[in-house]
């Protein structure tokens, strides 16, 4: 069960989630607004709803989880959003990445390889609120060809390797945010595709994802 209710309760706990990943050295003003505007218990059961707004994942359907908010932060900071670029996201989850791009006014299309994840999205009540988002079902190895090329790709699973085709569908200029590890530990990069087509490669801090599994699952 879920509970569609924001309260001032819940807007308070939010404001002191914002709070913290500020201390924590997230400058974005824009990351910060947007966390600070999505109803983030939401995307959980209401057993979590009093827990929602500590900074940790928390487990959603299929053993997938919903990223922590620093991470969600952190990764979006990275990524530089600017109004009307186009996002591609891998790993849809909770939505809840996809909504923060969105809040900052991107367009994003966003791959989830698990079909019940996929399917939970349709009917999810944000969903009308952010109707720029365009879901997928499929391989986020494979990327999305034929809406190609993008500004920006994100990554939100743990990849074992940079896949080579979201470089190709990645625009000259446009920058990567991938956390590359297997087991428990990723470490974060921002690959950057240069005007003659080489990337440069900047890595970051230590992470810890699901992995990035290929092929689809029903
Ligand atoms: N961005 C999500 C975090 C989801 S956790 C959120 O905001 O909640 C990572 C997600 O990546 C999981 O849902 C997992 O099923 C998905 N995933 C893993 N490998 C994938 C692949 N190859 N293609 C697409 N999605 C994948």
């Amino acid at each position: 069960m879920r509970k569609y209710e924001d309260t001032y309760r819940h807007k308070g706990l939010r404001k002191q989630l914002v709070d913290s990943l500020k201390q924590k050295g997230i400058t974005d003003e824009k990351v910060l607004t947007a966390i600070n505007n999505i109803p983030r218990h939401y995307f959980m059961e209401s057993a979590f709803d009093k827990i929602a707004y500590e900074d940790r994942a928390f487990p959603i359907a299929e053993g997938q989880t919903i990223s922590q908010p620093y991470t969600v932060a952190y990764q979006t900071q990275l990524l530089e959003v600017k109004p009307r670029e186009k996002i591609l996201e891998i790993g849809t989850g909770s939505g809840y990445q996809a909504m923060v791009l969105a809040e900052m006014d991107a367009h994003v299309f966003t791959i989830e390889r698990q079909k019940k994840l996929f399917e939970e999205q349709r009917n999810f009540i944000l969903r009308k609120d952010y109707p720029s988002i365009k879901y997928f079902y499929g391989d986020g190895y494979d990327g999305l060809p034929t809406y190609a090329p993008f500004d920006k790709i994100i990554i939100t699973a743990a990849a074992p390797f940079v896949p080579p085709k979201l470089v190709d569908q990645l625009k000259k200029g446009g920058k990567m945010v991938i956390p590359l590890g297997e087991g428990g530990v990723q470490v974060m990069h921002r690959i950057t595709k240069n005007e003659d087509g080489t990337t440069t490669d900047e890595v970051f801090d230590k992470f810890s994802f699901v992995p990035m599994v290929e092929g689809r699952n029903n």
